[in-house]
């Protein structure tokens, strides 16, 4: 049945890589005939999130209106090649462990050259605070080299100037790099409509029925990303995101990376409960 793996491998390592899987498998609804989420329910769920939390200030910086904003702390706007190493960092770790190993990166190689240039053990040891050191050292180690031996340089700037489709295929080709990665790159480092589905929308979604109960993580953001239209994907993503770490009612982890706060919010999300499932589950977990 669908019980939630530990994953002790970079999303590639799961995903087909055949010529034809990438096109048609990209856009294609696995669940037509499920018609939810409706637009309307998109957005009642976004402002009743918006409600509770406020948009989370963490993602601000990456909304598109406020993409020509400097970021915050006078930073240098973040690169595309940033975000996607970032994102490679953040896989089966918390966010403190993933941006405390890029920061650790960046200031052990400050650029992308001394980076592919280091030992592979440097390396590691620049990231080791985030978890599968060895993996992802190796997985960013050819992302660069693949990058500069296709392009010549170290830089994904490129990807702006290409279609969703495109950005999508070009990405996929790193090894190391699956749909979830590409999604986080497309909705935050690019600014295009895209719905990534980790581990808390994933577990919001089948709870409150936005996908068949039996849904993997895969097929929910093929469906997701059809139902969602697309001005809302970025600011409900946040939401959902943010609230799922924070609700112990929409996750079944509890304990482990709870918020004291946690306990204390009540859930505006049963409203939208029209599976008993999500009744069982949530009286199972009071
Ligand atoms: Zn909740």
């Amino acid at each position: 049945m669908q019980k939630s793996r530990k994953r002790k491998q970079l999303e590639l390592d799961h995903k087909p890589q055949s010529e034809s899987d990438s096109g048609t498998k990209l856009t294609k609804d696995p669940y037509p005939t499920h018609t939810r989420p409706t637009r309307e329910e998109c957005i009642a769920v976004r402002d009743d999130l918006l409600a509770l939390h406020g948009f989370p200030k963490e993602f601000a910086k990456y909304r598109r209106d406020e993409n020509q904003i400097q970021f915050d702390d006078g930073d240098a706007k973040e690169t595309v090649l940033d975000g996607l190493v970032k994102t490679v960092l953040s896989q089966n770790t918390t966010e403190v462990n993933s941006l405390r190993a890029f920061d650790s990166l960046k200031s052990a190689f400050p650029t992308w050259e001394e980076v592919l240039a280091a030992e592979s053990k440097c390396l590691e040891n620049a990231i080791r605070c985030g978890g599968l050191a060895p993996t992802k050292a190796s997985c960013i180690k050819n992302i660069l080299s693949c990058l500069l031996e296709k392009k010549g340089k170290l830089c994904l700037e490129y990807l702006r100037d290409l279609s969703v489709d495109e950005i999508k295929a070009e990405l996929s080709q790193f090894k190391g790099i699956g749909p979830k990665t590409v999604a986080c790159v497309l909705m935050f480092n690019l600014q295009l409509d895209d719905f990534p589905v980790d581990t808390h929308v994933f577990e919001i979604a089948k709870a409150i029925g936005w996908v068949p109960a039996l849904a993997d993580r895969n097929k929910t953001y093929l469906h997701l990303n059809q139902r969602i239209p697309n001005e809302l994907k970025f600011d409900l993503n946040c939401l959902l995101y943010t609230h799922g770490k924070l609700c112990r009612k929409c996750t079944k982890k509890v304990g482990k990376q709870q918020r004291k706060e946690s306990h204390e919010i009540s859930c505006p999300l049963l409203n939208y409960c029209k599976n008993s499932l999500y009744e069982i589950k949530l009286i199972n977990s009071i």
